[in-house]
């Protein structure tokens, strides 16, 4: 979509630290990490928030699961622990409207969240 962010790193007009890519699903890191492992992993289709979510994203919300458990794993946090966060529109500060799984790890993480 015109003018999102990361549309543009989908298509590689904007650069980022992609660590894995598929036919649907790319990840890269946060270019504001909040932990030692900060990692977006985001559907390449364009879906602005949750609300958006619809019966036909079923496979890429699979998909970004699955992504998550093997970035977990390659970054030594599957057994130590880690966070998934996907913010959805103001109160949850959700910046930039082209969904994203936050996984985070390598820190103890506090609860409630801010
Ligand atoms: P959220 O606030 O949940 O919408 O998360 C948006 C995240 O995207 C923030 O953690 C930002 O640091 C991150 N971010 C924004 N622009 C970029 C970018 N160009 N490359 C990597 N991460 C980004």
């Amino acid at each position: 979509m015109m003018g999102c962010i990361f549309c543009k790193i989908v298509q590689k007009q904007i650069p980022a630290k992609i660590v894995y890519e598929d036919e649907k699903v790319l990840a890269f890191e946060d270019s504001t990490p909040q932990a030692p492992v900060h990692i977006l992993i985001i559907p390449k289709e364009h879906i602005p928030t949750v609300n958006d979510i619809n019966e036909s994203h079923k496979e890429i919300l699979s998909a970004l699961f699955a992504v998550a458990k093997k970035i977990a794993e390659e970054n030594n946090i599957a057994q130590r622990g880690y966070r998934l966060v996907m913010n959805t529109n103001a109160e949850a500060g959700q910046s930039v409207f082209h969904i994203h799984l936050h996984i985070l790890g390598g820190r103890h993480m506090a609860w409630p969240p801010g």
